[in-house]
């Protein structure tokens, strides 16, 4: 089977920019629901047929307040992550490039109002000491962050995705740059397509037009709908790999949760795929910083909305980020996600310094709950079973866009998503760790490959031959 997908040609027309949520349509899904244990438990099922659910099954979910169902709710999420997605968890790690904002989000601490935050801005000398930092730690795939400023625009964000491409350090390399910055214009996202980014991620924040309005005080920011049609813009710019997410925090967790599979549903009616990712950061306490404190979401609920999300879009990435503690994300990883950030350091040229002893959060954006190195946490992946992976094959390989989805192509997943998984954890153990975990890694590969040998009777020796060149020296092999 021929496996590089192009996306489209120019596919946008003007129509499918106007904004698609309607607040009244969501509070009326929800206030209707009325989950009954064969209702919720028909939903479950559904999905762990593999079947995306609408909002109105979600909303079941969402509401069911019953503690034996909701444990069913977790209990569904982990059998469909173990069966759709494997024990595979992508690494990555955020790089911040600019924290100087015109925007004024009053949960942030980058806020233009606060006179606290010290600004930098990266130069090239300082960017390029910080990917050869994560690039000695191990590090293969990035999300470069920004605030919102003139200064910060597509010419920069590209600039800086080239420099950070061009980085090598030992067998060290930068193979997938992701970004997470402000919406662009069709002609800013054409520029930085052409500098070879990823995903490019943008939070709605919140789906409720008059909770933004009252976090987002001035600004561009300020404007919901260029915000909300800001990946319409992308996709039409050909950048048919993006990150979508809202901030749990801000407004009813509920209604979050259906106005992101709102968004879903728009992607896949307009352009035939769905997003990439969905990320669900929580508020975290940050520099000067106001919220409204009737919205915080406590861990158990968070916890059920990542079981919900995954059951409600069985094929669509999970990202779970540091601001969570690595208990929680113990927890939660197992729910469904897919991909988390590891040896996480937000301080603007963190990476670079010799030590960190606590987070300053007047030179950051928020407080993390994870800083544990990128070693213990994936020593911790190993000690789980879990398979670390540092995979960047699909989007290099042009395996992105509109008939690609990883989960949804059957056998893809061992033949390529496993396979290249074993492959970057065996280049991580030769390059950066230590004896002990070298030893534990390996442990770890030797049955992986048996499982794909007796279990799915895949034949294991074209992967072998790689694992063995790995040893030799050689790098970047995948399938
Ligand atoms: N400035 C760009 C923007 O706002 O789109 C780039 C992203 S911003 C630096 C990254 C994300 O951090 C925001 O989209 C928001 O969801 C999140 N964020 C901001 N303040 C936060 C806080 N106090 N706790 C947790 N996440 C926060
Ligand atoms: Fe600026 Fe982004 Fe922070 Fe808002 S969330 S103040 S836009 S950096």
């Amino acid at each position: 089977m021929k496996m590089i997908y192009k996306p489209q040609e120019y596919r946008i027309k003007d129509e499918r920019m106007k904004p698609f949520i309607d607040e009244s349509e969501i509070w009326e899904i929800l206030d209707s629901a009325e989950p009954t244990k064969e209702n919720v438990r028909a939903v479950i099922q559904k999905s762990l047929a593999k079947n995306r659910l609408s909002l109105q099954e979600t909303a079941l979910l969402l509401k069911t307040e019953d503690p034996e169902l909701i444990e069913e709710i977790k209990a569904g999420a982990r059998t469909l992550k173990e069966n759709v997605y494997g024990d595979r968890i992508v690494i990555f790690a955020p790089l911040y490039v600019g924290n100087k904002c015109v925007n004024n989000c009053t949960y942030c601490g980058f806020r233009a109002s606060n006179k606290k935050q010290k600004r930098t801005t990266l130069n090239d000398i300082q960017l390029r000491s910080e990917v050869k930092s994560l690039e000695d730690n191990g590090q293969k795939r990035l999300i470069l962050v920004y605030g919102e400023h003139p200064m910060y625009d597509a010419d920069f964000i590209a600039d800086s995705v080239r420099t950070v491409y061009s980085v090598k350090s030992g067998s060290g390399e930068i193979r997938r740059v992701n970004i997470n910055a402000a919406p662009l214009d069709i002609e800013g996202y054409k520029k930085v397509k052409e500098a070879g980014i990823g995903t490019y991620q943008i939070f709605q924040e919140t789906y409720h037009r008059e909770a933004y309005a009252k976090y987002h005080l001035s600004g561009q920011k300020s404007n919901f709908d260029w915000r909300l049609t800001g990946l319409d813009r992308a996709q039409e710019a050909l950048i048919d790999d993006v990150g979508i997410g809202a901030l749990f925090g801000l407004y009813d967790w509920k209604y979050e949760v259906l106005g992101l599979l709102r968004h879903v549903n728009h992607f896949e009616a307009c352009y035939n795929v769905g997003p990439h990712t969905i990320s669900f950061p929580r508020i975290k306490a940050a520099s000067d910083s106001t919220i409204d404190p009737r919205f915080e979401v406590n861990d158990d609920d968070f916890i059920r909305l990542v079981a919900i999300l995954r059951l409600a879009v069985p094929y669509t990435g999970l990202i779970l980020t540091a601001r969570e503690t690595k208990e929680l994300r113990e927890e939660v990883i197992k729910l469904g996600v897919s991909q988390i950030d590891a040896g996480t350091n937000i301080q603007l040229g963190g990476y670079s310094e010799e030590s960190r002893e606590e987070q300053q959060l007047d030179h950051e954006q928020f407080e993390i709950g994870d800083t544990r190195s990128l070693g213990e946490v994936i020593d911790e992946l190993l000690d789980k079973q879990y398979l670390p992976s540092f995979c960047t094959a699909c989007y290099r390989k042009g395996r992105t866009g509109e008939h690609f989805m990883e989960f949804s192509v059957p056998g893809f997943i061992k033949r390529f998503c496993t396979q290249n998984a074993i492959l970057t954890l065996a280049e991580y153990l030769e390059d950066y760790a230590t004896p002990e975990q070298k030893n534990k890694g390996y442990k770890l590969i030797d049955l992986k490959v048996e499982e794909l040998n007796q279990k799915d009777s895949l034949k294991v020796a074209p992967l072998l031959d790689r694992l063995e060149k790995v040893k030799e020296g050689e790098r970047d092999l995948y399938f």
